[in-house]
């Protein structure tokens, strides 16, 4: 099932979105400003965006070129008759696609359906978002904060595997294969010293542990309540 976060001020017609896709098969995230649609993205995780221009808090233009920064996923803008939709491409913000309000629902599913099968298409997921960081698959960097982590090749290929499965719990030996290509079982505590390594440099550039050990079994990425 895809996931829609839907970020709408006006509650009346959020409630009319959220209901409508609903019935049409997606599960839907609504978030009622900037600041929250920012932090639903980060838990969430949704499949495409749905974002409003004129919200609270932080503007939906705000809010796009920040998703920008560390995400491909699609992005549909809902904008009142009165943003002209030339004026925001002028913008360049990379959003996918615009409607105008006031919009049928039906109208919105196609398009949604739309831009979801050439996301799909293009979808090799180059890049690899996780709260502050982004893994560029293609370029081999690690950026967070606007700065870029240098990382070994194996240390680069554990952050891989972690980050396209948040919350995943790995054994030391699926991180050593997945890593390495290696399954011998005596070298299974070496993964210990490359995730400690990340670990160190992660949290050098930004004070937070993201890997937690999951005791007896292995690691994963995620704060460890989850
Ligand atoms: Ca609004």
């Amino acid at each position: 099932m895809k996931k829609i976060l839907l970020i709408e001020d006006e509650e009346k017609i959020a409630k009319l979105v959220a209901e409508y896709l609903t019935s049409e098969g997606f599960s839907v995230v609504t978030m009622g400003d900037g600041e929250a649609g920012l932090a639903g993205f980060n838990q969430e995780r949704p499949d495409l965006v749905l974002l409003d221009v004129m919200l609270p808090k932080l503007s939906g233009l705000e809010v796009c070129s920040q998703l920008r920064q560390k995400t491909n996923i699609p992005i549909i803008m809902l904008t009142a008759r009165s943003e002209e939709i030339d004026k925001l491409l002028g913008l360049g913000l990379g959003a996918d696609d615009y409607i105008t309000k006031p919009f049928s629902l039906r109208e919105l599913v196609a398009r949604i359906k739309a831009v979801l099968r050439r996301g799909t298409s293009e979808q090799a997921a180059t890049r690899l978002a996780f709260e502050d960081m982004t893994l560029d698959t293609e370029q081999h960097t690690l950026i967070t904060n606007g700065s870029t982590i240098l990382l070994t090749p194996t240390e680069f290929r554990l952050l891989e595997i972690f980050l396209r499965s948040p919350g995943r719990v790995f054994t030391r030996a699926q991180l050593l294969e997945g890593a390495m290509g290696e399954t011998f079982e005596g070298y299974e505590r070496s993964i210990d010293t490359h995730i400690r390594n990340l670990r160190r440099k992660l949290e050098k550039e930004t004070s937070k542990d993201y890997i937690t050990t999951v005791f007896g079994i292995g690691y994963k990425l995620g704060a460890s309540r989850a």
